[in-house]
């Protein structure tokens, strides 16, 4: 048994989705206490309930503590079962941070999986659906793994609604590589999305992007989305490299000009391309734990967040990784990988 506290290091909901994650994948039963206890509503929220259900259908797991506030949850995953498995949230909860919990077992399963989930696509502090599917995604096809991802519909906190399927092939094995390169910018392109807000966000947003980054319209175009549940305002740029694509975001929030989202979300994308960092803050700490169950692997990043240095520590706890950063510029950090 492996016990994990999780009010260590970041203290959110990544020590809990990334114990239950490596739990799946080496079949080995786990226990997680003090769970978010560094954040202001401690315990299981629902989209957390969400994800150790899920892990438990995933593998076949008796699961104890799996209740709404809940503060400790232990699983004993017996299989990885690919096939069909739907997961519904039941708020505007992120889909994708569920998805990590499963996604890791699913690329080492012994058979195909679809998954189907409902909730959340579109949300702050997760990986958004674009980040997910141009930036995360091509990433694990270049270790093997086959992942397709489809948003049926986008959900926005806090109305959620949002669907999404995911087909994964496995990878008998995860092929290890290295991103210390980004090579070329090939191209760099925006989009701000509204969905049932004024269609002039999503312009003035745009324009503030150009006045930043430069750029033609056709590169940054506003898009109204017509099938949301409630209102949602995103902006994503999309810097495409030879080597690697990384996802900037930034929401619309009340009380917050649209210029101001437009202006944030431009200079980090502008700070990433001044830089020579291959992979960005959020990709850093989700490449961790494919980089170690494929064995080995290399990264240039930016300096490493809070979730990075977590996700690094539980992956030497449970897995024995060994993980390096070394500083190599100002701004500019090597991670080294191996398990
Ligand atoms: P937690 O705060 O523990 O629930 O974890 C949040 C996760 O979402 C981490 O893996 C972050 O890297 C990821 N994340 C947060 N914001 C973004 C973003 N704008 N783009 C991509 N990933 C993000």
């Amino acid at each position: 048994m492996i016990t994990i506290d999780g009010s260590e290091g970041e203290g959110g909901g990544q020590i809990l989705r990334t114990t239950l994650a490596l739990s799946l994948v080496l079949r080995t039963p786990v226990t997680i206490t003090n769970i978010r206890k560094g954040r202001a509503k401690p315990g299981l929220l629902r989209q957390h309930l969400a994800a150790v259900n899920a892990a438990a259908a995933v593998g076949a797991a008796e699961v104890t503590g799996a209740e709404l506030l809940s503060g400790e949850v232990t699983l004993r995953p017996t299989a990885i079962l690919g096939g069909r498995h739907r997961f519904a949230i039941g708020s505007a909860g992120s889909t994708i941070l569920l998805l990590q919990t499963v996604l890791p077992a699913l690329l080492v399963a012994d058979a195909p999986s679809q998954l189907v989930l409902e909730g959340g696509t579109h949300n702050p502090s997760a990986p958004p659906f674009p980040h997910l599917q141009r930036a995360f995604l091509p990433l694990l096809e270049r270790m093997g793994a086959r992942v397709r991802a489809e948003c049926e519909r986008p959900g926005f906190y806090p109305a959620g609604g949002g669907r999404l399927v995911i087909n994964i092939t496995p990878a008998a094995l995860l092929t290890p590589f290295s991103l210390l390169e980004r090579g070329a910018t090939k191209r760099v392109w925006g989009v701000a999305v509204v969905a049932n807000l004024p269609p002039s966000i999503a312009v003035r947003e745009m324009a503030a992007v150009r006045s930043i980054l430069g750029g033609d319209e056709e590169s940054f175009r506003p898009q109204v989305l017509r099938d949301a549940l409630g209102p949602g305002n995103v902006v994503t740029i999309d810097v495409e490299s030879e080597h690697v694509t990384e996802v900037f975001t930034g929401f619309g929030e009340r009380g917050v000009r649209a210029e101001k989202v437009g202006e944030r979300v431009a200079r980090e994308a502008r700070d990433y391309l001044d830089s020579n960092a291959v992979v960005g803050e959020h990709l850093a700490d989700q490449l961790l734990l494919p980089m170690v169950l494929a064995g080995s692997g290399a990264f240039r990043t930016v300096e490493p967040s809070s979730h990075t240095t977590t996700q690094a520590d539980l992956l030497r706890k449970i897995l024995g990784a060994k993980i390096r950063f070394v500083k190599d510029g100002e701004q500019s950090h090597v991670v080294e990988i191996e398990r």
